[in-house]
């Protein structure tokens, strides 16, 4: 076995163990295997272990990657999620090139994916992120402004509205790794709309993120490796 294949069934181990732990179905919560920096034969060990869902940050980083990989048996299945800071003037790629955008966390952004989301292609799959640290430098909309937002992404006719991410401030204490978590977790439950989807949990706090209730845990460190 390769070493993603192993570190793969380890950290689906970690998901399964935290699901019974918080008494949640296993398949209520799905692995985003984040492979920014790592290249394409990184992703395709991971394809050929049974990984299908990908996240990536950088728009052309990700796009290169998928050329690579166009040619191999394992890419037709896989699904590409974009889950890094994104600017209005690269909208366009990545509405062409990804399944999801976890990353949404203004409605000029989200506007101009709708409209460029190619109509052949199936609605674009959201997730409005925000900021429940309340850090300056982070990415994220502010808790206040979720309902709003929520309502106006979820009226856009290219875009699917499916949830909430986080990326709450990194801490080794597990009880204060579930505060932000719950956080999101109480601002979904409040919306008047129907949201299947809290996107938060990376490898060092999955379990915490788990247990307040994440669908998509997005892991790359636990899978691929250190990052230089
Ligand atoms: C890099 C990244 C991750 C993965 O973090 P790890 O600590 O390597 O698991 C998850 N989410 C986002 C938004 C990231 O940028």
């Amino acid at each position: 076995m390769t070493t993603i294949a192993a570190n793969l069934q380890a950290v689906r181990a970690r998901i399964a163990a935290a699901c019974i732990a918080a008494g949640r179905p296993l398949e209520a919560v799905r692995l985003l295997a984040v492979s920014k920096t790592w290249p394409a034969a990184s992703v395709r060990e991971a394809a050929v272990a049974g990984q299908r869902a990908f996240g990536e940050n950088y728009v052309q980083e990700a796009i290169d990657k998928k050329a690579e990989l166009a040619g191999l048996d394992a890419e037709p299945g896989l699904e590409w999620h974009f889950i890094g800071p994104l600017q209005s003037n690269k909208t366009r790629p990545v509405a062409e090139n990804f399944a999801w955008v976890h990353s949404v966390d203004r409605l000029k952004i989200a506007e101009r994916l709708s409209a460029q989301r190619p109509p052949d292609r199936a609605p674009l799959q959201i997730c409005l992120q925000v900021n429940v640290s309340g850090e300056a430098s982070k990415g994220g909309c502010s808790p206040a402004e979720v309902p709003a937002l929520a309502h106006a992404i979820a009226a856009l006719p290219r875009l699917r509205l499916r949830g909430l991410m986080a990326i709450p401030e990194p801490s080794d204490d597990p009880a204060r790794q579930r505060e932000p978590f719950a956080v999101l977790r109480r601002l979904r439950d409040a919306l008047d709309i129907e949201l299947d989807t809290l996107s938060m949990g990376m490898s060092h706090d999955l379990e915490a993120a788990i247990m307040e209730g994440a669908t998509i845990v997005r892991v790359g460190t636990a899978i691929f490796g250190q990052r230089n």
